[in-house]
């Protein structure tokens, strides 16, 4: 049993921006961390195509791509990256014992959350057979590829408000798709989406299909299939682009049990910082941040995360 116990300074969790960021702070800091990569290596980007708004990139890099540099440069610092899950945790007193799918037992004196959230989808098949090639869950990330287009956004709620309201700054047409017959989002952002002229909403109606053309490997979407809730009346739309902006749901399951989350499910950090509510334990990225949720935040706080196991450590 000794054999498969294993004593770590710092464990990291996830492997987005977020993680990789602090796995070279981390690294380079001598914390020589371990880090698990969980279910999807390289995270959310992973599943996005082009990036252009990383700095650093003056011609933009794919998601992937940019996933592998930043492995790669924790890889060079030493950082023990291992393909697998950390499937039990339990954060009540240090080391914080964890359990890994390769049937290791870690005590880690300090952990780094960085396991992100991930976009809600509606659940159709056309939306994953597009998704990256025309179908988006991030309107900051991609909406820039629609400049002068037309494109669809479906949700009722504060995200899907925001995204059509971006996107119809630099899109010709905006639908925004909802469910129902009024929108769950704030007033304030009502207001904006009824008073934003080349962006209409389409009450009452859910997505029967998104259409597309393929050809070889490349891939594009054509518009989609709606369904009106009341009727039972099919529409068709024409767009080039459809953002899905139904939600995200932090992927906290894990740590539930042991810190203090918000109403959401989000883990919820100190103020200017990314200590969570157990000494030792910190959060950085998507999990813990509902609002940016953009690459190049989540890398920041993985940095953070990384110099305040480091201080803590060193107390
Ligand atoms: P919400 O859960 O608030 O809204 C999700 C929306 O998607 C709802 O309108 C819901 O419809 C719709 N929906 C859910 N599932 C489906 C489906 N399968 N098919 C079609 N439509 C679906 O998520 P948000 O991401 O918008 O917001 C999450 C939280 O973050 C909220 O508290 C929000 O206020 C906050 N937020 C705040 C912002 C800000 O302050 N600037 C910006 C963004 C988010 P229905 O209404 O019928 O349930």
């Amino acid at each position: 049993m000794s054999e498969n116990i294993e004593k770590v300074e710092c464990l990291i969790i996830g492997s987005g921006p977020a993680g990789f960021t602090a796995a070279i702070y981390a690294a380079r800091a001598d914390l020589k961390p371990v880090m698990y990569e969980g279910l999807q290596p390289g995270g959310q980007l992973t599943t996005t195509t082009e990036i252009d708004n990383f700095p650093g990139y003056p011609k933009g890099t794919d998601g992937t791509a940019m996933m592998e540099d930043l492995k790669k440069q924790a890889l060079r610092f030493d950082t023990d990256v291992r393909f697998g899950m950390i499937t039990d945790i339990d954060l009540s007193q240090r080391p914080f014992k964890t359990k890994a799918d390769d049937g290791k037992v870690i005590m880690a004196e300090t952990v780094i959350i960085a396991t992100g959230a991930t976009a809600k989808y509606m659940g159709i098949e056309s939306e994953q057979t597009y998704n990256g090639y025309g179908v988006s869950a991030c309107a900051t990330c991609d909406g820039f590829f629609y400049k002068g287009l037309d494109v669809a956004v479906v949700g009722g709620g504060d995200t899907a408000a925001e995204e059509a309201t971006y996107l119809a700054k630099m899109c010709r047409k905006v639908y925004l798709i909802h469910r129902r017959d009024e929108l769950r989002a704030s007033k304030a952002m009502q207001h904006k989406v009824l008073n934003t002229k080349n962006l209409e909403v389409i009450w009452d109606h859910t997505t029967k299909e998104i259409t597309g053309e393929t050809e070889g490997f490349s891939k594009k979407v054509t518009g989609a299939t709606l369904v009106n809730v009341k009727t039972g009346k099919e529409k068709e739309i024409k767009v080039d682009g459809f953002f899905v902006a139904i939600g995200h749901k932090p992927n906290t399951e894990l740590f539930k049990d042991y810190l203090n989350l918000d109403e959401n499910g989000y883990i919820v950090t100190k103020p200017d910082s990314t200590s969570t509510s157990v000494e030792g334990v910190f959060a950085c990225g998507d999990v813990q941040d509902h609002i940016f949720r953009q690459a190049i935040t989540a890398a920041g706080t993985g940095c953070m995360a990384a110099i305040e196991a480091e201080r803590f450590l060193s107390h």
